[in-house]
């Protein structure tokens, strides 16, 4: 990348101007997308609005480094979430009973994307919804697309489902327990506890059910597991394996396939696909409600630390470990694992802030200083390795 691009995309949020940003805005007003919205609705959520840069910073952040599935798995599946997502099944039993009843998606299931979302309503995102969908419609890439998102933002408020000092969420616009974008609010929310509002950031019942309602609009299947870790035959042939091709079970059965503990694959999965995430790591059949999961951040790790959670959650025996261990010498750490690594990174005198288990960019200085300490690969990664190097007097 040269120097075409703007600064914004270095990190540093651009200056906007004022007068761009309410022509901006008078155009948008005037445009299709808004037609549904009243010009009092549109004053009164913009007519005081101050254009947020930061989200163009974000918008154009390039990952530092692609995260390995297992350190993904590792926070997301934690000890703390599998405790926490117990905990909200025994309190929201009866809730989550009806919502199977209604949707045909199991409570663990739920509670896997209420965990993995928003650490079951404790991360909601604080940053004002209108005030980043109006920036990201008016600055930066993908206008078209947050434009709509910021109508239906808007509509959300008119329709007083949610009061704007509450529409608060992601600097892309995800907002609520589990964390919906506002077009993905209109086709799926529902008004579970009768109030007449359907709201997925102050009610749980109705953010659960709308959870549901999202799965069950993207093909979830009543009875159907979302799959199973297996064991592979000696030998086999994993080049053509994917999620997407789907073959009967009793295909799997006859090239040798088995459950991860050697027991036979069980019918009530007609058809799956066979998942590689890491080559040489754990392998998986997934069937169409692994689809589903998948529908909600288009991404196949996420999907997996969902389905995986909401076993945990079911099982409360079963162990956070794969039966086949994830390819690697330096498994990933947890988020006490990363709380302990923060406070060893401030007792040796990093600038880090507080030790909340969230590896930002400030841990990573910090481990990458540590790394070249140590005479190690300077990447920045939170691993064992490191932590177990930082528990010994330095
Ligand atoms: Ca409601």
């Amino acid at each position: 990348m040269g120097s075409a691009l703007p600064a914004y995309s270095q990190g540093i949020a651009p200056s906007i101007d004022a007068a761009t940003f309410r022509a901006c805005l008078a155009d948008l007003k005037a445009s299709p997308a808004f037609r549904a919205i009243t010009d009092v609705t549109f004053q009164q959520n913009t007519d005081t609005l101050a254009p947020d840069p930061s989200v163009l910073v974000l918008l154009n952040r390039q990952p530092e480094f692609s995260m390995p599935v297992w350190d993904y798995l590792a926070v997301l599946d934690d000890a703390e979430r599998v405790a926490d997502g117990r905990a909200a099944l025994a309190r929201w039993q009866d809730t989550l009973q009806k919502i199977e009843q209604q949707s045909g998606v199991p409570p663990p299931i739920v509670l896997g994307v209420w965990g993995v979302e928003s650490n079951f309503g404790q991360n909601l995102g604080g940053r004002p919804l209108v005030q980043s969908l109006a920036t990201l419609s008016c600055f930066g890439r993908r206008q078209a697309y947050f434009r709509g998102e910021f109508a239906a933002a808007l509509r959300i408020i008119q329709e007083g489902h949610i009061a704007p000092d509450k529409l608060t969420g992601s600097w892309a616009g995800a907002f609520g327990q589990t964390q919906f974008m506002p077009s993905t609010f209109f086709a799926n929310a529902v008004d579970f506890d009768g109030d007449g509002r359907r709201d997925i950031v102050g009610s749980v019942p109705d953010a659960l059910a709308s959870t549901a309602k999202f799965l069950q609009n993207a093909g979830w299947r009543r009875g159907e597991p979302w799959g199973f870790e297996v064991k592979l035959p000696k030998g086999f042939d994993t080049s053509g394996a994917s999620r997407k091709t789907k073959q009967p079970i009793a295909a799997w059965q006859r090239a040798g396939l088995t459950l991860a503990n050697g027991q036979p694959l069980p019918g009530d999965l007609p058809s799956a696909g066979l998942m590689i995430p890491a080559p040489g790591g754990p392998a998986f059949l997934v069937g169409r409600n692994f689809d589903a999961l998948y529908r909600y951040n288009a991404s196949e790790n996420y999907a997996l630390a969902i389905a995986h959670l909401a076993d945990l959650i079911a099982d409360p025996q079963a162990p956070i470990a794969f039966a086949t261990p994830w390819p690697t010498d330096d498994p990933g750490l947890s988020r006490a694992e990363n709380r302990e690594l923060q406070t060893l990174l401030l007792a040796r005198g990093h600038d880090i802030g507080s030790a909340d288990g969230m590896i930002g960019a400030k841990t990573r200085e910090a481990i990458k200083a540590e790394q070249q300490r140590l005479g190690v690969k300077a990447d920045g990664r939170a691993g064992q390795k490191l932590l177990g190097a930082l528990r010994q007097p330095g």
